[in-house]
């Protein structure tokens, strides 16, 4: 009798990995905003806000899937029946300050925004943040309940109209990003749309992207700056911006990120969009890319068009730095092995990228994740190495393909 029950239980589940996007979920998108807290030694996860818009521009199948591991998940659990329904994985600013001195001695807290599908019965939600070796550090469950009256509706921004820059083959089955300006003056949104054009074009230009394009949405946000140009608090320049994004993130010259996750996302309300790419109007180079979270990269330089691929490399396709840096402060150790897909802390064979090394496209090369030892990328030059190499090499190429497909073959 039990064995019949445990054969049904596991028939019960396994048809429910192979559910219907409909069954358990509508075609909204439920905004989870949380606040992470705390310095080296504790971290907490706690909830902000929830909000409510309309459409979901997500995947639709392999909910259940993580597209990568991230250095932290998010999962959602039907509340009746316990059963996974969707699985989400990221990485965050937040992470990236521990790792640093200030980190030591003082309890800060970040913002973050993820988006999921809009759930028709309760829910119970699990967050939870990984550490370097791959251990669980902080982790948060609650319950939603799709009901809740104050469950906030977004509503489209008027002020920041937005246009399509590229319709994908099936709209209903694509990858969905969304440019959004930083930066630009009201009087500047022509030059941004070409800013737009310029950076939507170096991306299909690399492999696999040119070959997928009409897998993916591209649309371009006109989110107009008060003042033209952004903030570097490293000449004591701080400008009112649409994301408040400044340079010298965590005191590093070259790292321009916004902190205000919620404001990015309050000005994307109601648009399609999953992947967000922001384009800085600034001369000053650098950019920043934080996996499943967004990109953003500078415009007024002969630089711009690899920045923004290799800071997407990042922000979508999850891929580690190739180059070394430093050797301080290490990110990847010998025993734990990094969930990046171009990266490798071991030379033991089947090595991660097996395939391509059998049949001659890659090696195993010392030297990346910031390290000049201990860490092994595919092939000497990579867009994720340097600005003057041309494309992604085999090693990242076929993990983008794979993460493409993962989004967009039902
Ligand atoms: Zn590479």
């Amino acid at each position: 009798m039990k064995k019949y029950l445990l054969l049904l239980m596991t028939l019960f589940s396994l048809s429910v990995q192979a559910q219907d996007f409909e069954q358990f979920f509508s075609d909204s998108t439920l905004r989870l905003d949380y606040i992470f807290a705390g310095d080296v030694n504790q971290q907490y996860i706690y909830v902000d806000q929830l909000s409510k818009s309309h459409r979901w521009y997500g995947r639709r199948h392999r909910l259940a899937e993580l597209p990568l591991a991230g250095n932290g998940q998010i999962t959602v659990f039907d509340k009746m029946t316990g059963i996974v329904i969707y699985r989400h994985s990221f990485s965050t600013l937040f992470q990236e300050w521990l790792a640093t001195d200030e980190a030591k001695h003082t309890k800060k807290s970040f913002e973050n925004v993820f988006l999921i599908p809009y759930p028709q019965q309760p829910v119970r939600i699990k967050v939870e943040l990984r550490d370097y070796h791959d251990k669980v550090t902080a982790e948060l469950v609650h319950e939603v309940d799709p009901k809740d009256i104050l469950i906030r509706q977004l509503q489209r921004k008027k002020e920041a109209p937005y246009i399509t820059l590229q319709q994908a083959a099936d709209t209903t089955c694509c990858i969905h990003i969304a440019y959004v300006a930083e930066g630009y003056t009201a009087e500047q949104m022509d030059q941004y749309l070409d800013d737009c054009h310029v950076a939507m074009e170096a991306l299909f230009e690399h492999e696999p992207f040119k070959t997928l394009r009409n897998r993916f949405n591209v649309i371009a946000l006109c989110s107009p700056s008060h003042d033209s140009d952004v903030s570097q608090p490293g000449k004591g320049i701080w400008r009112n911006t649409a994301l408040a994004s400044h340079f010298d993130t965590f005191y590093m010259t070259r790292y321009l990120t916004t902190l205000h996750l919620k404001q990015l996302h309050d000005w994307l309300a109601g648009t399609p969009y999953e992947h967000i790419i922001v384009l800085a109007n600034t001369a000053h180079y650098g950019g920043g890319g934080i996996y499943n979270s967004y990109n953003l990269s500078y415009t007024r330089g002969k630089h711009f068009r690899p920045v923004v691929v290799h800071e997407f490399g990042h922000s979508f396709g999850g891929l580690g730095d190739e180059y070394p840096y430093g050797d301080s402060d290490p990110m990847y150790f010998a025993d734990t092995e990094p969930w990046e897909p171009n990266l490798t802390t071991t030379t033991k064979n089947p090595a991660k990228w097996q395939n391509l090394i059998d049949a001659g496209k890659a090696g195993l090369i010392e030297g990346g994740g910031y390290l000049s030892k201990g860490v092994w990328r595919g092939q000497e030059d990579c867009r994720m190495r340097t600005n003057e190499h041309p494309d992604f090499c085999p090693v990242c190429q076929q993990a983008l393909t794979k993460l493409i497909n993962f989004y967009t073959v039902r």
